[in-house]
């Protein structure tokens, strides 16, 4: 059987890594120039692999197959060198942040850092490109595929038995071109995280980091929407996340390399009703809106000034991870919803009567910090067409993105 795989990133390696020794012709087409380039696949930064029933994903991963497939990626590394924290393990913690009404979410972390993740996607890239039947084709940014729902399957003029999508979110216009063309492969589309990266010194945080690497809580706002923390960065830094058309934030920690603060995204989930139906753009035009304000750049504010609506000017004893060229002091609240940011504000302020010392006037918001959720996709509606990892909207994250290739892979040996 010959199938073409468009994306080379951890859907595509789940998927290729399960099939790869039945008898099949695998192509894969990955729009990034080699596998040195910085922009090819999402296990680029960061690294933290979780094994978790909670969060990743809205797919169900047994999680003896989630740690399989952690210890694969470990074993792709070359020292085989790693952190891990497990959370909220330790019930005293949980019961401290129950009893304020977060709803504390269970996970085991392993933590390669963004430095083995090179080696990491190098190492695997060999493995497959010395076997027969892999074949990579670099330097295609497919735009479309010729599919009628039944025999005619092409990419690039070539016939195909089956198609293969794991363009992750940065593929997200090949999705919507396909997705045009057969609407009804859509399930739901109607949601967006919205919110920002806090950042503060570690010692603040620092015990929870130490027992638990990363805390991941949720908490129902007094706005009535949901707020959750997101992507722990203990003595990390915060980067700028280019989309082309706008900048959002992001962070990331290294395994050697560290820094005095530790930063976590804080994220609303924004969920709208009919006739709502375009959550990218509704989350893009946020995201410009404050790179407008900035000059192209992202915003800086303090934590009082965001809480109080005031522009910040001076910042007072965190200093900022992110370089000074790629941030603008300003205010938040003219680019953002105000019940985003009341949201935000109520769940600092509950957290910091759990962690005295989170809600200090001199801590850091960045902002846009924006997450996208693909258009939730429909795998049984064509038997020669399947979207897995990201751009099918089922997934959030490396695991579970490799765990959704890896489980369409068994499907079709199966069939
Ligand atoms: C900064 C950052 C840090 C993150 N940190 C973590 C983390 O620590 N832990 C975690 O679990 N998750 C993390 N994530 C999320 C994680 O990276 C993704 O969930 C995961 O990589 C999704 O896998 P995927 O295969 O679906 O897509 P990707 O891994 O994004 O791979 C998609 C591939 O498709 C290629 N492609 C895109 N469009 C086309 C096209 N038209 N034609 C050909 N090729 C195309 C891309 O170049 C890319 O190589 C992070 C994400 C970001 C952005």
């Amino acid at each position: 059987m010959k199938i073409a795989i468009i994306g080379f990133g951890a859907a595509a390696i789940g998927f290729i890594e399960r099939i790869k020794n039945e008898n099949v012709e695998l192509h894969i087409f990955e729009k990034s120039k080699d596998i040195y380039s910085s922009s090819i696949s999402g296990i680029r930064a960061d690294g933290k692999l979780f094994v978790s029933t909670e969060m990743g994903g809205d797919l169900e991963v047994n999680p003896v197959l989630q740690k399989e497939l952690v210890d694969f990626w470990i074993s792709k590394t070359n020292n085989k060198t790693f952190e891990t924290g497990h959370s909220f393990l330790n019930t005293e913690y949980y019961k401290q942040f129950y009893s304020k009404g977060f709803q504390p979410v269970l996970a085991d972390f392993y933590h390669l850092g963004t430095d083995q993740l090179k080696e990491v996607l190098f190492n695997i890239f060999e493995e497959y490109s010395n076997r027969s039947n892999i074949h990579f084709h670099f330097n295609q940014n497919i735009q479309s595929i010729e599919y009628n729902g039944s025999e005619e399957q092409k990419v690039n003029d070539q016939h195909f038995d089956k198609i293969v999508i794991a363009v992750g979110r940065s593929g997200h216009k090949l999705v919507k071109a396909i997705i045009s063309k057969h609407p009804k492969l859509i399930l739901d589309s109607t949601k967006v995280d919205l919110g920002i990266r806090y950042e503060l010194p570690n010692h603040i945080v620092e015990d929870l980091n130490k027992e638990m690497y990363e805390f991941k809580i949720k908490f129902k706002s007094r706005t009535g929407y949901m707020v959750r923390t997101f992507c722990n960065n203990p003595s990390g830094y915060v980067v700028t996340e280019n989309y082309g058309d706008f900048k959002t934030v992001n962070g990331h920690s290294k395994l050697k390399d560290k820094s005095k603060n530790t930063n976590f995204a804080i994220l609303t989930t924004v969920q709208l009703t009919e006739p709502f139906n375009d959550p990218i753009g509704y989350g893009s035009h946020i995201a410009k809106l404050s790179n407008l304000l900035a000059g192209n750049k992202v915003i800086l504010q303090t934590y009082s000034h965001f809480k109080n609506s005031k522009r910040t000017k001076n910042l007072y004893r965190v200093h900022p991870t992110m370089p000074e060229d790629q941030f603008i002091l300003g205010d938040i609240n003219l680019a953002f919803p105000r019940r985003v940011i009341e949201s935000i504000i109520d769940f600092i302020e509950n957290l910091d009567e759990v962690i005295p010392g989170v809600a200090n006037p001199d801590n850091l918001v960045y902002a846009p910090e924006i997450k996208f959720y693909s258009n939730f996709i429909n795998n049984d509606f064509f038997e020669g067409l399947k979207f897995i990892g990201d751009c099918s909207g089922h997934t959030r994250s490396i695991i579970y993105a490799t765990a959704h290739g890896y489980l369409e892979a068994e499907k079709l040996i199966k069939k």
